[in-house]
């Protein structure tokens, strides 16, 4: 019997008593069976029963003697044997362990003695165990396969290669392994990736690259059919990502004018000349406004860059064309700032602007609502509070979501939902790898800005141990004397928020201790909205001159004044994290200094700060910080739509990703026939609803 349609329900193949433990695995199809892969493999060593060594995992063949079953009285546990006698004439003593109370039935017995019957031959795999007394040694059976009979292992000479499987409560690994082989032998697969794909990317065909994920005849075939397979999970992740951004090019909205006044108000009220790749990013922008479809963008930039700048830009042109802006912050603080700046620079062009934050008062909301509603606000700046219900425009054309990833998926799309296919520009500083630009914004077209504002200059990073404290002192000291700030930042550990808070005020008295001719401010997590925004206030103002504050200040904080950040217990933090901390100096032209105090005493914690003594590059980095710590802990919880692969590794599979990138947008440009490509949706589609039921979205 032949299944051609692989979307076949397993109890065709499986006997009834495993289902319930498949189905908690999340098997239901035939299919779903052949894609449930390995988490590992196991390679048994076919040895002649004298080579065989304590320890070691082996494959041997022979003829069985005898065959028993021993089911203590009490016990659940049933223990099976053979006695095996291979072509040396050498015997030794198989067992193999069985768990639940399935094994034994009479029925069960019966059955096995049948097929273990003496004389058969058998293929035995397992790790060979020496007796402690006796010295003799024995096989703890993994599997114990009769020769010749349907379900015998896909062997080859000298070694057998065998699967390692997620298990769970009521389904063993041999009954699984013996289910896939089922599934195998009855399916058949057809490849949706077209030949031509194939064979440019030198991809084994599908079918193949299933029975060898499971199955490999050698360790080759395993590799050729574990690229295959991480090349798909790429290919359609990335094809459903070129879908999603072709489709919102059919999406039709009016094209804005290419605007020109306010802009250049603008850019003469500005007090620095924009660098080349802010202008840049700005005429990228531009060029998405005056097409007929929503814009999709993200401009990446690293902290400094200057995309505030690129931002205000894209705002002015869409209010120039008549349309309302948003801008989305992630913290209020940095959404204050922003309104701040923002105000400043549109007093001079005559634009009203608005601030919302969950601490706007409720008088000045109704106004807020009220003037959005009307059209008379043409851009509202704030943090969540934006995506509030009661929250409407009247033409609302463009979003801004500073800080991108900060934000869930569905909050994104929330503020969306309030205008008619608005343009939305995300911007974000975390320099992420390209891979993982890739799989995250796969959908988005990418802007760089790619160069810092002239005469920055490249902040001394230094990681001091305690007893070089006097080092932190003489610098802030000689920073101080010339009228310049500073931050010190503590460490906030969630699990105990009050202890934090405790370490934060200690913090603070002692640098006023020692700072006595100075003013120190104090900024941490449990301060009301208003204090945190008068903390920041007052250091921007410069009435206090050194900063001592939790990680409330990592996103976004521009004060080009402060040139040093001290960072207390820098072991605790991320090196991206470090970077977007050292990222709030070096902000003017004078010399900033970034002071990493490590108070580990382990060399992997030291050596891993002092590469950001050795580089200011972001990108660099984060990949190094992926490499040490794995991408799920640098992007943390709030980057959301990280999708999970079942073989793919995002770190070292990144040349395959490639490959499928190319490949995607291949089949995107030329197109394929139409039953390709239906084809290629369906296994798109048949990949979402297997992610959707496990409670991941792939956004
Ligand atoms: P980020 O990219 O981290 O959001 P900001 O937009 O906050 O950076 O800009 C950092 C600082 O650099 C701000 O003080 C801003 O006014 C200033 N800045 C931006 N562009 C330029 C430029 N072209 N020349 C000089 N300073 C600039
Ligand atoms: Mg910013």
């Amino acid at each position: 019997m032949t299944i051609t349609a692989t979307v076949q329900p397993i109890h065709l193949i499986v006997s009834p008593e495993c289902l319930p433990a498949l189905h908690k695995l999340r098997i239901h199809t035939l299919l779903d069976l052949l894609h449930y892969y390995p988490r590992d493999h196991v390679t048994y060593h076919g040895v002649t029963i004298p080579e065989a060594r304590a320890g070691d995992q082996v494959m041997i063949t022979g003829k069985i003697q005898q065959h028993r079953i021993l089911t203590p009285k009490n016990g659940r546990l049933t223990v099976q044997s053979w006695i095996v006698t291979d072509k040396t004439e050498n015997a030794i003593r198989v067992t193999q362990f069985h768990h639940g109370s399935s094994y034994q039935s009479e029925q069960w017995r019966t059955e096995q003695h049948q097929f273990y019957r003496a004389g058969r031959t058998a293929i035995v795999t397992g790790k060979v165990r020496q007796d402690d007394y006796t010295r003799a040694l024995t096989i703890e059976a993994t599997e114990v396969k009769v020769a010749d009979l349907a379900g015998k292992p896909a062997m080859t000479k000298d070694n057998l290669i065998q699967p390692i499987y997620a298990l769970t409560k009521g389904l063993n690994a041999e009954t699984l392994r013996d289910c896939i082989r089922a599934a195998l032998d009855y399916s058949e697969l057809t490849d949706p990736l077209p030949k031509k794909l194939r064979q440019h990317y030198d991809l084994m065909e599908l079918s193949q690259a299933i029975a060898h994920i499971h199955f490999p005849s050698n360790p080759q075939t395993l590799s050729a059919a574990r690229h295959r397979l991480v090349f798909d999970e790429f290919f359609y992740l990335q094809l459903r990502l070129l879908k999603r951004r072709a489709a919102l090019k059919q999406v039709q909205r009016e094209a804005l004018s290419t605007p020109t006044t306010l802009l250049k108000q603008f850019y003469i009220a500005l007090p620095f000349k924009l660098t080349g790749a802010q202008q840049r990013v700005i005429d990228e922008i531009l060029s998405d406004l005056a097409k007929p479809y929503p814009m999709n963008r993200l401009v990446q930039g690293d902290v400094g860059a200057g995309k505030t700048v690129v931002a205000v830009a894209a705002i002015l042109a869409a209010i120039q064309s008549g349309y309302q802006a948003a801008l989305m912050a992630p913290t209020e603080v940095l959404a204050e700032q922003h309104f701040h700046k923002i105000a400043q620079w549109f007093k001079s062009l005559q634009l009203p602007v608005a601030l919302l934050t969950g601490s706007t008062p409720t008088a000045q909301r109704r106004v807020i609502h009220a003037n959005l509603r009307s059209g008379q606000l043409p851009l509202l700046i704030g943090t969540h509070a934006l995506i509030q219900k009661a929250i409407q425009f009247d033409r609302l054309g463009l979003v801004v979501i500073d800080e991108q990833h900060r934000f869930g998926v569905q909050q994104r799309l929330k503020l969306q939902q309030k205008g008619n296919h608005p343009h939305v520009l995300s911007m974000t500083a975390t320099p992420i790898s390209r891979t993982l630009a890739l799989t995250l914004h796969g959908d988005l077209d990418v802007s760089q800005i790619d160069q810092l504002p002239p005469g920055r200059k490249p902040v001394l990073t230094r990681v001091l141990t305690e007893k070089q404290r006097h080092q932190v002192k003489r610098v802030m000291q000689r920073n101080l004397a010339l009228h310049r700030q500073v931050y010190v930042i503590l460490p906030l550990v969630e699990q105990s928020e009050k202890s934090d808070l405790q370490s934060a005020i200690a913090a603070h008295q002692t640098y006023q201790q020692q700072f006595s001719q100075y003013r120190v401010g104090l900024l941490h997590g449990r301060m009301s909205a208003e204090e945190k925004q008068s903390a920041i206030a007052q250091f921007r103002d410069h009435q206090t001159h050194i900063l001592v504050s939790t990680t409330v200040i990592e996103v976004g904080v521009d004060i080009p004044n402060a040139t040093v950040i001290v960072v207390e217990h820098a072991e605790r933090f991320g090196l991206s994290q470090l970077h977007q901390l050292r990222g709030r100096v070096g902000r003017g032209n004078a010399q900033s200094y970034c002071l990493l105090m490590n108070t580990s005493t382990s060399d992997e914690a030291r050596d891993r700060l002092k590469v950001l003594e050795q580089t200011q590059n972001g990108f660099v980095l984060a990949e190094v910080d992926m490499q040490l710590r794995g991408t799920g802990e640098v992007l943390g919880t709030a980057q959301a739509g990280l999708p999970k692969f079942a073989l793919a590794d995002l770190i070292n599979d990144a040349g395959v990703l490639e490959q499928a990138r190319k490949a995607a947008e291949l089949v995107m440009q030329r197109g394929s026939c139409l039953q390709c490509w239906n084809d290629l949706v369906a296994e798109i589609h048949r990949r979402d609803r297997h992610k959707l039921d496990d409670g991941s979205t792939l956004n």
